[in-house]
């Protein structure tokens, strides 16, 4: 039995796949505050064209360059699938778990995925720089090796508490050459008045979007803005991965009929859709019954509670209004762990597939998250991205239903990202000190 499929080149697909043409319902338009609908020429102040144009795409298919394909082989496309027999085994499952795993990228998650196109497309139209805001700095170290490796300068506004208590991210942005700023910062107006009034603010994902833009708009065309999750372009990048994973999986003998359960952590949406909307759309043309379950935090439940509305896609309310699932702008998240997963909205793209129960989210608290990380890494060696452990605890619970059962179904599963510079975390839930928010 073969437990692992190759990696063979020619499994990095040729096209991206865009879920929009095939959904139930249209995403409704993006919209300003006074109710104007959002055009290409807006975006475009802050985009490069071809990504505005994927962004507002209704083609099935979107064609990836050659170039761009070549730069995705060079740090390690195909990622691996992997069947976790050793899991399989410790439950007792009759099912049979597969995961797609994304950590063995560079930065150590999927967000690279998305970067590498945007540096690309940026490049091709002749952007000097990309300016962005990080949190605990996935994005922004995924986005500095995609700077390093097509030659566009990386500015990254991050999060000052962040800045301050987890400083490897920062080194690792700028050992690929990026220029990193805490946020707030002195270098915008936005920065420097919150300065003004509080010298020690923490800052807030907000706060560095707004940075981030201002310092765009300030860039007399030079710069443009780059978002790691969320939009229609994003996401469409992102489908690289489910789509590798069903010739994946054919190798090993799996049609995507057998496939039961798709699972994946969701924060703003990207990984999810990434391994699941190749997968949707043979659900959606009624070719399969897969279930598709998307994880989110319990202290973050943007899915299981948020509502589906209009709402801005930062604090600050720079941003046009999306309609999505969300807790509202203002939503303050509490301090966990899977900071890849601390954001108050939701994709629209997914959110229309939650509204119409194609995708099913479930909550789980953080300590039986990190238990199930635990047990992932005990079991198959990896140790989880927080974030990712969160789409483990839902394999674990699925698979558990399968104990001494003769069906045999397929879950797959994105493990999005690896957990080694999440270590802390770790370190308390063994600890017994991890708050069980
Ligand atoms: C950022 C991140 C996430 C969450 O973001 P999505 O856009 O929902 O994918 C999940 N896993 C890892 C490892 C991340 O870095």
């Amino acid at each position: 039995m073969e437990l692992r499929a190759s990696q063979k080149i020619e499994y990095i697909p040729s096209s991206w796949y865009n879920i929009v043409p095939d959904l139930p319902e249209k995403i409704p338009p993006y919209i300003l505050p006074d109710g104007t609908i959002v055009r290409k020429e807006m975006l475009e102040i802050i985009f490069p064209k071809q990504l505005v144009e994927q962004e507002f795409s209704e083609e099935r298919f979107i064609k990836i360059p050659d170039e761009l394909i070549e730069l995705y082989q060079q740090v390690g496309r195909p990622t691996p699938l992997i069947r976790a027999r050793n899991l399989e085994r410790y439950l007792g499952t009759s099912a049979r778990i597969y995961f797609k795993y994304e950590g063995v990228l560079p930065a150590g998650s999927h967000k690279f995925n998305t970067a590498i196109a945007q540096a690309f497309f940026n490049k091709l139209e002749g952007v000097k720089r990309l300016s962005t805001e990080t949190g605990a700095g996935q994005w922004g170290s995924a986005l500095a090796l995609a700077g390093a490796l097509t030659g566009v300068k990386i500015r990254v506004f991050m999060v000052r508490a962040s800045y301050d208590q987890k400083p490897y991210r920062r080194v690792l942005m700028e050992t690929y050459g990026a220029e990193v700023y805490p946020s707030p910062s002195n270098i915008t107006n936005v920065g420097r008045k919150i300065l003004s009034e509080n010298p020690s603010h923490p800052g807030s994902l907000g706060i560095a979007i707004s940075e981030a833009i201002e310092d765009v708009l300030n860039s007399n065309g030079e710069a443009k803005y780059s978002l790691g999750s969320v939009l229609n372009h994003v996401l469409l990048h992102q489908t690289i991965i489910g789509l590798e994973a069903i010739r994946q999986l054919e190798e090993l003998g799996v049609g995507i009929e057998e496939v039961k359960y798709v699972i994946g952590a969701v924060g703003g949406g990207s990984n999810y859709a990434g391994i699941s909307y190749p997968f949707i759309r043979y659900r959606l043309s009624g070719k399969t019954e897969t279930r598709f379950i998307a994880v989110e935090p319990r202290a973050v439940p943007s899915m299981t509670k948020g509502e589906y509305r209009y709402d801005y896609g930062d604090t600050a309310g720079l941003t046009p209004l999306l309609k999505m699932y969300t807790l509202g702008k203002d939503f303050v998240p509490p301090p966990i762990h899977a900071g890849g997963l601390r954001y108050h909205g939701l994709a629209p793209s997914l959110s229309v597939l939650v509204k119409h129960n194609i995708v099913e989210p479930v909550a789980y608290g953080q300590r039986e998250v990190f238990e199930a990380g635990v047990l992932f890494a005990r079991t198959q060696g990896i140790v989880p991205a927080p974030e990712s452990a969160h789409a483990v605890k839902a394999v674990i619970d699925i698979a558990l239903k399968y104990k001494g059962s003769e069906e045999k179904p397929v879950i797959l599963f994105n493990l999005s990202g690896h957990g080694l510079l999440d270590l802390k975390g770790y370190e308390e839930f063994l600890n017994n000190t991890l708050p069980d928010t």
